[in-house]
């Protein structure tokens, strides 16, 4: 018979990690056993937070330990553990911040920057120290998704600024500091180098996730800033329509180009059913995400329905995640959030990161 410790590794292993699909074995978790005076305790570092699912997780794990037999109270212990992961070759990171990740979208309309906040503020109500940037440049909607609109963030230096903070997590967009009834006319370098300049010049102290919206497309300036910004992950948003498909291909193309990966794919505005009736209807089409998913055998992170709130709500300054937690649309974008957190742990750490720079001075 194997001792305590095995057995109760081994018990732990094979529970599923709801994010993922996999036991916590398969996803390599760092499960460690301990015993303190006949107190057996156990640690599984899960690399996400995940938030109101500790507790169903806990009782999981509690279910597993007993069925393996293991009659000694066992403590159960989850840390969230988000650690740096690796990003493009040879692109600097920003100091201080763990994890960029890219919400992009082929074509704009489709919901990108809806994606962008609600991830945003799901991470932050689970316990990750999280920003927003706006880099949508030529269209930044994301003062007013959060309720900052007419807001100025202030600089007490010159040179860092502060970001603004709403609902929990730190916001920087072009829409700040500019005046929002101009017009951006701005060509690609100088938005590439905009873009740079909130990225670096913002004081964001010390994040988990870094969410950056994306401006629409696939262009050069969108590839250039896939080049430049150490990006951890991306996630690419679309409808299950055909022609945000054939866009949304050319999307994750682009960043298999330039060494980012894909985290999966968020199918949005699939389907509308009638609050009144009942009735459901496939406005833009069914399963084009899911399918593309399939197809490039990356995640399907979730499918969210056509609801006006999530407009209105946003139109309001309030997204559904943080005004509406409980709504079947808010939960959608909180397993979203938490899948694309869980896909995102499973890729190499970035033991540069861990150990900082390596400078080899002579004598
Ligand atoms: P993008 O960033 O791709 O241009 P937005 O996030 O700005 O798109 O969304 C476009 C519009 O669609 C916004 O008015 C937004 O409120 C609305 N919207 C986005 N997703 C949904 C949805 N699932 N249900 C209803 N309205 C949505």
């Amino acid at each position: 018979m194997p001792d305590i410790e095995s057995r109760i590794c081994a018990a732990v292993g094979q529970v599923n990690d709801p994010n993922l699909g996999c036991s916590f074995a398969d996803a390599k978790r760092a499960i460690q056993v301990t015993s303190s005076k006949g107190q057996w305790s156990v640690n599984i570092v899960l690399g996400y937070p995940v938030g109101d699912q500790r507790e169903g997780l806990i009782a999981a794990i509690a279910a597993a330990i007993a069925e393996a037999g293991v009659s000694e109270p066992v403590a159960i212990q989850l840390t969230p553990g988000i650690a740096a992961h690796a990003v493009q070759r040879g692109v600097e990171r920003v100091p201080g911040i763990s994890n960029i990740i890219a919400v992009a979208s082929a074509k704009g309309g489709v919901g990108k920057s809806t994606v962008a906040v609600n991830l945003a503020i799901a991470l932050a109500r689970d316990g990750a120290r999280v920003g927003l940037l706006d880099a949508d440049i030529y269209g930044p909607s994301q003062p007013l998704m959060l309720g900052l609109q007419g807001e100025r963030p202030s600089s007490d230096d010159g040179k860092m600024i502060e970001p603004l903070r709403a609902h929990g997590v730190a916001a920087m967009s072009i829409g700040f500091l500019v005046d929002n009834e101009q017009p951006m006319i701005w060509r690609g370098p100088m938005v590439t180098s905009a873009l740079q300049q909130l990225l670096n010049q913002t004081r964001w102290g010390e994040l988990d996730y870094l969410i950056v919206d994306l401006p629409p497309g696939t262009g050069d300036l969108q590839l250039t800033l896939a080049q430049k910004v150490a990006v951890a992950g991306a996630i690419i948003v679309t409808t299950p329509q055909d022609v945000a498909l054939a866009d949304a291909r050319k999307g994750y193309r682009m960043f298999e180009k330039v060494g980012v990966p894909v985290l999966g794919i968020v199918e949005n505005m699939s389907g509308y059913t009638c609050a009144n009736c009942g009735h459901h209807e496939d406005i833009f089409g069914s399963r084009g995400g899911a399918e593309m998913a399939q197809k490039y055998q990356l995640p399907l992170l979730g499918q969210v329905p056509i609801d006006p709130r999530i407009g209105r709500l946003l139109d309001a300054g309030q997204p559904g995640v943080a005004s509406e937690p409980a709504s079947a649309h808010a939960r959608a974008f909180v397993d979203i959030a938490r899948r694309a957190a869980a896909h995102l742990s499973l890729r190499p750490i970035d033991r540069g990161r861990l150990f900082g720079k390596v400078v080899v001075e002579k004598g």
